[in-house]
């Protein structure tokens, strides 16, 4: 074994998988860049205080945060995620409003490494600073759901709840405090501390014991004023109308307290239910505020890329993509024909790749092979003298020699697989 490795939680993406990861991003890019979204690229180290303002109260701040002391003496953290450094961002360039921002790149979590889960993992999300309207929640609820689409995934599911005005989630809190507490004896041992935490969580419970009295906790519908209820009414019916489908679930809560309004959460169809969060999110307020900015509301999602990818291995769809050049060169000669033909071909919009030392004739070949480059050009010692090239279509075509005059031309044809491979001229 190596002296050293990655750490745990930690991977090294080799290719063709980082060529995957590339174009998921692209996709995401061109899915809400088309919307009017535009990058930002937070750095990956905040002081401390943008993320633990936030998440006061959750295990990512609590117990997986990557802090540290700097050597200037201050107290920073890898992001454990990106909503934070966006708030934190808008409050320090006050960009005009509305604000619709997206990123991607990894965050940190110290947590317990396993499937679908890892220490860096990457997101990609976006979050729109401003408006009330419930056209954005619509907006970015459906945009998230396009990307899958676009990524070819059928079996995402979207769920969809609203916890209404601040006002409303903190009388429902106290129905459910009161519930709960009048049931305690008959919740598991693991829900009463919940319940001692955050009443709202209890609902997240998936623990057998606990369903009934769940079944029997008040509704958040009955708690909802009239503008929750009509935010929620048109959210839906925005949905509705683009035909994006949904189900409600009246026990998807978030952990913070600046949820309000719309909260949502996709997940996969075909991935077991430990790994089937793909992401989530909903509105937010008082996040701004929180990190120095004047009260503005906010709402957005970050999706991981991990589970999304493993629900598109499950569903089949998204694979990596073959790795390939246009052009292999192999020179037997020994100069520097190669160096000169790939950078030709190269500044001539082709991808062309060679093999290096000098290596014999079959061994190039070999390379050429393993490149599944579409066109092979030769060069030895007779085509060096009497300025020629051999040209070998790599699909089992057969080879034949040119002019180095037109050489570029013609592996632009026969690469392009504009033209028919041209007849044999002269076979070596
Ligand atoms: P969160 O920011 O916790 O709401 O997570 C949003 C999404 O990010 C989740 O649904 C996962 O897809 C992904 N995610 C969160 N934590 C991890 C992790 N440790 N490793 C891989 N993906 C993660």
């Amino acid at each position: 074994m190596p002296e050293f490795q990655t750490s745990p939680g930690m991977r090294d993406i080799l290719a063709p998988e980082s060529a995957r990861w590339r174009r998921f991003v692209q996709v995401f890019a061109d899915t809400v860049e088309a919307a009017g979204y535009e990058q930002i690229i937070p750095p990956l180290l905040e002081d401390i205080g943008v993320f633990s303002r936030v998440g006061e109260a959750t295990d990512v701040v609590t117990k997986e945060m990557y802090d540290f002391v700097d050597k200037g003496e201050r107290h920073v953290a890898l992001r454990p995620e990106q909503t934070a450094s966006v708030c934190r961002a808008f409050v320090q360039h006050r960009p005009t409003l509305p604000w619709k921002a997206w990123y991607s790149g990894p965050n940190f979590r110290y947590e317990k490494p396993q499937r679908g889960r890892f220490r860096q993992f990457d997101q990609v999300g976006i979050e729109v600073l401003g408006p009330t309207d419930p056209a954005v929640d619509v907006e970015v609820i459906a945009l998230g759901w396009r990307f899958f689409q676009a990524l070819g995934l059928r079996q995402v599911t979207l769920r969809l709840n609203s916890l209404g005005e601040p006002s409303d989630r903190s009388r429902y809190t106290e129905a459910l405090r009161k519930h709960f507490g009048d049931h305690a004896s008959e919740l598991a041992d693991e829900t009463r501390a919940t319940l001692a935490r955050n009443p709202l969580r209890v609902l997240d419970s998936k623990r057998p014991e606990d369903a009934l009295v769940l079944q029997s906790a008040p509704r958040i519908d009955d708690f909802f004023s009239e503008a929750a209820a009509d935010h929620f009414a048109r959210v839906r019916a925005g949905l509705d109308a683009l035909g994006v489908p949904y189900t409600r679930d009246e026990r998807l809560v978030r952990g913070l307290d600046y949820y309000r309004f719309t909260t949502f959460e996709y997940a996969g169809g075909t991935l077991d239910s430990a790994q089937n969060a793909l992401g989530g999110g909903g509105r937010y307020d008082g996040l701004v505020e929180d990190l120095g900015g004047p009260s503005t509301p906010g709402i957005g999602f970050a999706l991981g890329l991990d589970r999304t990818l493993l629900a598109c291995d499950d569903e089949g769809v998204f694979a990596a993509p073959p790795t390939s050049v246009d052009v292999f060169v192999i020179d037997t000669t020994g100069g520097f024909e190669a160096t000169v033909l790939t950078d030709e071909f190269r500044s001539a919009g082709l991808s062309a790749d060679r093999a290096y030392d000098n290596r014999s004739m079959k061994s190039q070949m070999k390379a050429a092979d393993r490149s599944n480059a579409r066109v092979a050009v030769i060069i030895g010692s007779d085509e060096l003298a009497s300025g020629r090239a051999v040209i070998r279509p790599m699909n089992g075509g057969e080879q034949f020699t040119v002019s180095r005059a037109t050489l570029l031309g013609d592996v632009l044809r026969v690469a392009r697989g504009s033209e028919p491979t041209p007849t044999p001229k002269e076979i070596k």
